[in-house]
């Protein structure tokens, strides 16, 4: 999740207006159709996806197969449905690039921020002091539960000090995902458009038969859209993402990053407060992430902040351990909170023909 909550945040793209809500998004071309809820105990098997960029471990067979079992079983006990999945194809990084058009590279290109620039930096602060705005929660319980982990303080207790302070933070830390050299003597996050939100957002614009995508690539980036508090505290992290898809069969599709999970380099295991996990629990993790972007996908879920036992409630930093720790169904009944009352929070928009 640049695990988001949710916000309506619209960007304009060639005559195409996207809605958003950090993790999850909702997308839509030419129409403002809403996406329906997938009906509860009658899904169809999900199709899924798997993307290794070569650059990284590659995720296997039997690593996928643990997560589709571990996300089936917490799909059940959280959300009381059964879900089943399609034998997952795999596929490269580079192969699935094919797939977008040049007009939607051109798109998740333009959204990219360059924290060098002041400019940037300052539509970095305004997305972010706009999310501030919109979310659950009040600014302070936000900035008590952020403190441990800015940079710098807030310089006064205003909105704006707050959201530069995130700004200043996600822009410490992506300095630092773009200097940690990775075994392949380049930096972990490189120039390479593969790391950016947008790159796997526009995925949904194509016309691939997915409801799930899982890859091995690092996302990091600063964009234009989906900032928040997370976000910034996480260094744009994205471990997961729900958006609108033209070739998902609930109309949506969501994307799971394993690399936060898996991989022990300083600045992840940094944000894991210097946790190292077993294979066993990382994949474990990664299906708890995947099982709480179903529940975008599935239900229309959205983000119960102040409730740790749910499993839509977004996991601090890259803090996995705690967050899953914390996860307790009988204390987070569907429909309990707003967040948790499908459609209640969430909406995507239709973009299927
Ligand atoms: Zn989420």
């Amino acid at each position: 999740m640049r695990c988001s909550y949710l916000n309506s945040l619209k960007v304009c793209l060639i005559g195409i207006v996207l809605v958003f809500i950090h993790d999850s998004v909702f997308a839509q071309i030419g129409e403002t159709k809403t996406v329906a809820i997938p009906v509860g105990n009658n899904l169809p098997p999900l199709r899924v996806l798997v993307v290794n960029s070569e650059r990284f471990p590659p995720l296997g067979k039997g690593a996928v197969e643990k997560i589709i079992a571990t996300t089936t079983s917490l799909i059940q006990s959280h959300f009381g449905v059964s879900i089943s999945f399609i034998t997952p194809r795999f596929t490269s990084l580079e192969k699935l690039a094919t797939n977008l058009l040049p007009a939607h590279l051109a798109w998740a290109r333009s959204q990219t921020l360059d924290l060098s620039k002041a400019d940037d930096q300052a539509t970095l602060i305004q997305t972010m002091r706009k999310d501030l705005l919109e979310n659950g929660g009040t600014v302070q319980d936000l900035q008590r539960y952020s403190a441990p982990y800015l940079f710098k303080p807030p310089a006064n207790d205003t909105l704006d000090a707050f959201a530069d302070a995130l700004a200043y933070t996600q822009v410490g830390l992506m300095s630092e995902w773009r200097t940690q050299m990775h075994s392949d003597k380049k930096p972990l996050l490189v120039s390479d458009g593969f790391a950016e939100y947008s790159f796997w957002l526009v995925l949904g614009y194509t016309s691939l038969p997915y409801e799930i995508v899982i890859t091995n690539q690092l996302m990091a980036s600063a964009e234009k859209i989906a900032n928040s508090v997370h976000s910034a505290l996480r260094g744009g992290v994205t471990n997961g993402l729900t958006g609108s898809s033209r070739g998902s069969a609930s109309g949506t599709f969501s994307i799971l990053s394993v690399f936060p999970l898996v991989s022990d380099d300083p600045i992840t295991t940094k944000l894991r407060n210097g946790k190292i996990y077993s294979k066993a629990d990382s994949l474990t993790y990664a299906a708890a992430i995947l099982a709480h972007e179903l529940g975008h996908q599935l239900f229309h879920l959205g983000h119960p902040f102040n409730n740790p036992a749910c499993l839509m409630r977004p996991p601090l930093r890259l803090q996995f351990d705690d967050w899953y720790a914390q996860l307790d169904p009988q204390k987070c009944a569907m429909g309990s909170d707003d967040a948790m009352t499908p459609g209640r929070t969430v909406r995507y928009s239709e973009i299927r023909k």
